[in-house]
């Protein structure tokens, strides 16, 4: 982070640093270079006035920053202010003195063969056929540029250490309100914008975590329900087994000890008969309820619902007595598990003649309407107190347990009821009022 930000600063605090450099030499070398020829071109024109009037007198009273050379119409140098004129060679061949000769004014410029020195000359014709020329020579914009090296170095590091210390103190800036942010409580806005998507990101993977932990938590919440279930049931199915067991054995040791009279034995086995039948019945709905608990397995098929009713009441009839049992409505045909519909038909008709009245009534009704198929069940019977009926689909629960015993039921026939109608995804309802009757309606999805 460090060193991103000194480069950063660094690279375009040098770039601004050398195109300033670069600018101010380039503008002020063209100013210099401006007024120089300026100063050259009146300070000929003056030399020439003094040559017309005093000639070669004239350059010994002379004292100036100025080189001055008088050219003879053929190129021979007649005087030189700074060597000695018969040294110099012909000077025809000079730009300046060709362009004086011929158009009466000249110049040039040129560069030393090194390139640090530049030479600025200017000629004039004079009215007599020679020039006069003159000269300066100064330090080109590269010599210079050289000559500044030195200094450049110096503010080059001079800026190398700022920016140093600048990214040291904005890397701190920076990073200062990103390690005070509390990731666990995300602010909702960040410290900068630009974070906007990243502390959007880990708020979502939050939720998502906290969303998989609940749903973890639920997991083994519910988990725990049903092994408590579980252990219910086995604490409940134990004691509900051992009773007419023990019942059993009891009347079955009184007969092998010879306790029991004769006339009394068919009494005595009629019992054991009965307990019998209470401990089948009790298996055989342990194992319909276990079979639903491990659920799966169990195909669909089409299912007609009136039909089945017939049947099974029909197989109730001999158990009616002196209730009368209607059937009506018409055929509708369910997507369903035939032996489970038929185990929900048995033990609502089941109930709904046990725990009817005397000359009492029961009807079944099978109808069809949006989307659903409607089976009702309803009696005239004794009805079931506002207090129990959330109660009654527990296994094993019963209002009134010695009539639910003498008529032999098991308590386990409505959860077997509502587990039946879950695999079905059908719903099921009550109502019921004590001493006038009961309904309880099942509504399978068609
Ligand atoms: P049981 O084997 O005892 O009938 P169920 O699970 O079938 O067990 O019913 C649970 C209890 O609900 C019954 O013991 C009874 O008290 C009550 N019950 C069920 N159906 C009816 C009904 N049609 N009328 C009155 N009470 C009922």
């Amino acid at each position: 982070m460090n060193r991103r930000i000194f480069r950063a600063i660094l690279l375009p605090a040098l770039l601004v640093l050398i195109c300033c450099f670069a600018l101010f030499v380039g503008v002020m070398y063209g100013y210099f270079s401006q007024t120089l020829e300026a100063q050259l071109e009146n300070s000929l024109l003056l030399a020439a006035q003094g040559v017309e009037q005093s000639g070669e007198a004239y350059f010994t009273a002379l004292e100036g920053d100025f080189r001055l050379t008088w050219v003879d119409g053929d190129g021979t140098v007649l005087y030189d202010t700074q060597a000695s004129a018969d040294t110099m060679e012909n000077h025809s061949q000079r730009q300046e003195i060709q362009q004086a000769l011929s158009s009466g004014m000249g110049k040039s410029i040129r560069n030393s063969d090194t390139l640090t020195q530049r030479t600025i000359y200017q000629a004039l014709r004079l009215t007599d056929g020679t020039v006069l020329r003159i000269s300066v020579s100064y330090a080109t914009a590269l010599s210079l540029a050289a000559g500044m090296l030195w200094p450049a170095g110096a503010v080059l590091l001079l800026a190398a250490a700022l920016s140093l210390i600048l990214a040291r103190k904005l890397t701190k800036n920076i990073i200062a309100p990103l390690t005070a942010m509390d990731l666990e409580h995300l602010p909702s806005r960040p410290p900068y914008p630009e974070l906007q998507p990243l502390t959007e990101k880990i708020r979502g993977q939050q939720q998502e975590i906290a969303r998989q932990e609940k749903e973890l938590a639920d997991k083994r919440l519910n988990m725990e329900f049903a092994e408590q279930n579980r252990r219910e049931f086995t604490a409940n199915v134990s004691h509900e087994l051992k009773t007419p067991l023990q019942s059993i054995m009891g009347r079955a040791e009184l007969i092998e000890n010879g306790l029991v009279k004769p006339e009394d034995l068919p009494r005595f086995a009629g019992n054991i008969r009965r307990e019998s039948n209470r401990l089948l019945l009790l298996i055989q709905d342990i194992i319909h309820l276990s079979r639903l608990d491990e659920g799966g397995g169990m195909e669909s098929e089409p299912v007609d619902l009136f039909a089945l009713a017939q049947e099974e009441l029909a197989a109730l009839q001999p158990i009616a007595g002196d209730i009368s049992i209607d059937l009506l409505g018409q055929s509708v045909v369910i997507q369903g598990v035939p032996q489970l519909v038929r185990e929900i038909l048995h033990n609502l008709c089941d109930n709904a003649i046990k725990y009817n009245r005397p000359g009492g009534r029961v009807v079944v009704r099978v109808t069809q309407g949006e989307g659903k198929a409607i089976l009702s069940v309803s009696d005239t019977g004794i009805g079931i107190p506002e207090a129990h009926q959330s109660r009654i689909f527990e296994r094993f629960y019963r209002v009134d347990k010695s009539r639910s015993k003498d008529t032999g039921g098991t308590g386990l026939g409505l959860s077997i009821v509502k587990h039946a109608a879950a695999y079905m995804n059908a719903e099921i309802s009550l109502e019921s009022a004590v001493g006038f009757g009961t309904t309880i309606t099942v509504q399978f999805p068609l």
